[in-house]
């Protein structure tokens, strides 16, 4: 049992709140770390389990787990509501509260739609597994859907991904999942050719990857074209449904 009288509250067991308790191992004080879920998780391989390459355990630890040899943490399931800065307290949403000496809140960033919230039941956000196994299985299902659609045109709208936003993520996701149609998937389908999947990234700029140097941007493109990406620059999207994507002039019969 942690003796130390000085007690520190960690919300959030990410990058931030594991890499605060593991710089403060060996100092004074106890700790209790709260996150609202049982595992951290690695969000840069997100894209990865919604494109069937990765399982969800191979993404996720039990923070528990990962805490387990620091005899100074105490790890809680809970979800934090609020803050009494006055009576320094976490608040839970079970009505209960742990009290602080010390608060780091780490409870990282949602996705956001510029906007645009009424997007989000035909395109979900990819921040968490459940996001991942929700793209992973839109992305599936329309190729079943499609194997069972006679009409052409509804075919070729199934067999059409639409990907908005051409920053890491996005052409992450563009990659993989043209190759998931193109090659892992290929040969499995009777009524369909996986190969004639469309994938379409569309950015709003003039390059992807706009954080990054323009010749990264310029290979990247060109790398995403071979691979048979459509990348799509210049145009934001302005309306998003159940049946595709507008941007510019354009409008792309898209299911996914
Ligand atoms: C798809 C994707 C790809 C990425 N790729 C890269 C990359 O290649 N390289 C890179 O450097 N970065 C990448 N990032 C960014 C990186 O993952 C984040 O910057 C990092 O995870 C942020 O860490 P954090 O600790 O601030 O927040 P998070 O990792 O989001 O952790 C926040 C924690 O707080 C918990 N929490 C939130 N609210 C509450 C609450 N009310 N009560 C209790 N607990 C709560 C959450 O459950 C979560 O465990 C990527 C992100 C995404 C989404």
């Amino acid at each position: 049992m942690n003796q130390a009288s000085h007690h520190v509250v960690v919300v959030g067991a990410g990058f931030g709140g594991l890499e605060f308790t593991r710089a403060l191992a060996g100092a004074p004080v106890r700790i209790t770390m709260i996150d609202k879920r049982n595992h951290h998780l690695f969000q840069p391989l997100l894209y990865q389990v919604a494109t069937t390459a990765l399982a969800t355990s191979e993404i996720a630890w039990p923070v528990r787990h990962l805490l387990r040899k620091r005899k100074d943490v105490t790890t809680l399931l809970a979800n934090v509501v609020g803050v009494d800065r006055a009576g320094k307290r976490v608040l839970l949403d079970d009505g209960s509260s742990v009290a602080y000496d010390t608060l780091v809140l780490a409870t990282g960033a949602r996705h956001a739609y510029f906007g645009h919230d009424e997007w989000e039941p035909f395109a979900p956000g990819l921040k968490t597994l459940e996001d991942a196994t929700t793209v992973r299985r839109r992305i599936l299902l329309a190729f079943e859907q499609a194997e069972l659609e006679a009409d052409p045109v509804k075919r070729q709208a199934l067999l059409t991904i639409a990907i908005v936003g051409g920053g890491p993520t996005g052409v992450e996701l563009a990659g993989t999942i043209v190759e998931l149609a193109h090659d892992t998937l290929h040969g499995e389908f009777r009524n369909i050719d996986t190969r004639e999947t469309r994938v379409v990234l569309i950015e709003a700029g003039d390059r992807i990857l706009a954080n990054f140097a323009p010749k990264l941007s310029d290979y990247a493109g060109k790398a995403l074209e071979r691979l048979g990406v459509t990348v799509e620059l210049g145009r934001a999207v302005t309306l998003c449904d159940a049946e595709g994507v507008v941007f510019g002039d354009k409008h792309l019969a898209a299911k996914t």
